[in-house]
């Protein structure tokens, strides 16, 4: 586990996130759009890069509306402006594909305005811990956030109602069905699968970009839950963050994870001091074309969430059982929301 940074750091962090959040969210839902991909299948883009916004699906079948991924509050309202701009059909659903945050704390907008939560059953497990208070507990991350996330508190956390895996909404032509393929980006994923039009939204266990979250994430289990989405044949990929695109953004996210788990491998095979050697490994991934879109430089406003060490400090953990130490020339601690997941997991293990 990463240390905690200190009290003060934590608090300062958070106030001066609640500052600039305000701004930024007008200017992201002014520019939201809805990004058509094929008849019935479409997604408004977040921007994990300013704020914590993930894409929205948006599939259209059988008269009305499921969205894929509730976001925050902001973004929940950004989507629903884009999507109400193009069209009045009623929204059923949104579909939670994991319980992060930046995906699931939009749920009571989407609820106020008609559509049902649903989510993977196994994402209760994972929610409970999270966030106490849905199951008669007491405040959990999204009291935590508030600081953060002043427009949390106009809102609220709300429970999806839970759905096994295989569960398909509508038939024929208009089927969406979501499927749980294993643990990866965290242990609940879930992906919503539209097969009349070769259509994947897979949350965040493909992104487009350096927006692997690890902190929730089992690497070697993800690598074979990527086969599975490859084995689909998706013509249309819509990843949790980053432009939607086709297969491609599976093998790519697959290459990467690959490329770095052969890395450490190596690393460990020699003998050598493993943290000593994460900054060559860093060098090289971002020196390779087919790798380097995938690691953070640290420009994100919530780089905290998306450090190439802690990506290699999973494949170590899962290979040795052994914590990988913080070599100097490795990115700051993050400073602000990433720690708030190892906080929160701190505490409840
Ligand atoms: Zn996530």
């Amino acid at each position: 586990m990463s240390k905690l940074p200190s009290r003060g750091d934590f608090i300062g962090s958070l106030a001066t996130l609640a500052m600039s959040a305000g701004c930024e969210t007008l200017a992201f839902a002014a520019t939201s759009k809805l990004v058509a991909l094929a008849p019935g299948i479409a997604y408004v883009p977040g921007d994990i890069e300013r704020s914590l916004t993930c894409n929205t699906g948006v599939i259209t079948s059988s008269g009305q509306i499921s969205i894929v991924d509730a976001a925050i509050p902001d973004g929940a309202a950004a989507a629903y402006a884009a999507i109400r701009a193009q069209t009045d059909l009623p929204i059923a659903r949104v579909i939670d594909t994991h319980y992060h945050l930046d995906h699931t704390y939009g749920n009571a907008y989407w609820s106020d305005r008609g559509a049902r939560p649903v989510a993977y059953t196994g994402l209760r497990a994972e929610l409970a811990k999270a966030e106490p208070e849905l199951f008669g507990g007491g405040p959990g991350l999204w009291q935590k956030m508030t600081g953060a996330l002043p427009q949390l508190r106009s809102s609220r956390p709300v429970s999806p109602s839970y759905v096994k895996s295989g569960t398909t909404f509508g038939s024929g032509r208009d089927a969406i069905t979501i499927i749980h393929p294993g643990t990866g980006h965290t242990h609940s994923d879930a992906v919503v699968w539209v097969p009349a039009k070769r259509a994947l939204f897979t949350g965040d266990l493909v992104v487009n970009g350096p927006y692997n979250a690890v902190a929730d994430s089992t690497i070697g289990p993800w690598i074979r839950v990527l086969d599975d989405l490859r084995a689909l044949r998706p013509e249309f990929v819509v990843p949790g963050h980053g432009r939607a695109g086709g297969p491609e953004l599976i093998v790519a996210q697959q290459h990467y994870f690959k490329k770095v788990t052969q890395e450490v491998d190596r690393a460990i095979e020699s003998g050598r001091a493993v943290d000593a050697e994460i900054p060559a490994i860093h060098r090289r991934i971002l020196a390779d074309p087919a790798t380097a879109s995938f690691v953070n430089d640290g420009h994100l406003k919530y780089s905290g969430f998306f450090h190439f060490h802690d990506l290699a400090a999973k494949i170590y953990h899962e290979r040795t059982s052994k914590t990988l130490a913080r070599h100097s020339d490795a990115p700051p601690p993050a400073r602000c929301c990433g720690d708030l997941y190892r906080y929160r997991l701190e505490e409840t293990t």
